[in-house]
């Protein structure tokens, strides 16, 4: 769904749209839709300005991704106010050789491009942003040996993981 500039020259945009698993693409990630998305709020173009876009609603339903450690599946549910300001790009050209002076005080902003702002686009960046940098199924999750492959949350094996023993079949090699 696109909120287009032009139409939001004449009038508020209301939405209220719900995105089955598959219909957003989230690059460069295990991430996936556990849940439908539903997305609600309004969007407004801000007067006395140049062409400052307010997206206000919220972000419903659930994700999953991977853990780093031993690949389990890990829920993430999403319940998330959005308060969004989108300035034109052209003010980031305008700007190019001046720092973007963005107050540490005001609200993220973020820059549309072309004939305005991609709602499918926006959802997949605040999915991102909430998300933690490093998934883990639990603080402590021992992962997968390196040695056998096995799952060491569910299995203890009796592979020996010490970089020492490296260091050592080395020197042992150095002396044959
Ligand atoms: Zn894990
Ligand atoms: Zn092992």
């Amino acid at each position: 769904m696109l909120f287009s500039i032009k139409e939001l020259e004449l009038r508020k945009i209301r939405f209220d749209e719900t995105f089955q698993p598959g219909e957003i693409v989230f690059p460069g990630t295990t991430l996936k839709q556990s849940q439908p998305l539903r997305a609600e709020g309004a969007v407004e173009l801000l007067p006395h300005t140049a062409g400052e876009v307010r997206v206000k609603g919220s972000l419903k339903g659930a994700m999953a991704a991977e853990c780093d450690r031993c690949l389990a599946e890990v829920q993430f549910p999403i319940d998330t106010p959005i308060d969004l300001f989108y300035r034109p790009a052209s003010d980031l050209e305008a700007d190019e050789t001046e720092e973007v002076e963005i107050d540490d005080g005001e609200a993220e902003i973020a820059f549309y491009e072309g004939k305005g702002i991609e709602l499918e686009q926006l959802i997949a960046e605040q999915v991102l942003l909430l998300l933690p940098m490093q998934v883990v199924c639990d603080e402590a999750c021992k992962g997968i040996c390196s040695v056998c492959g096995g799952n060491r949350n569910q299995i203890e094996c009796k592979c020996q993981i010490a970089p020492a023993d490296d260091r050592w079949s080395a020197l042992k090699d150095l002396a044959s």
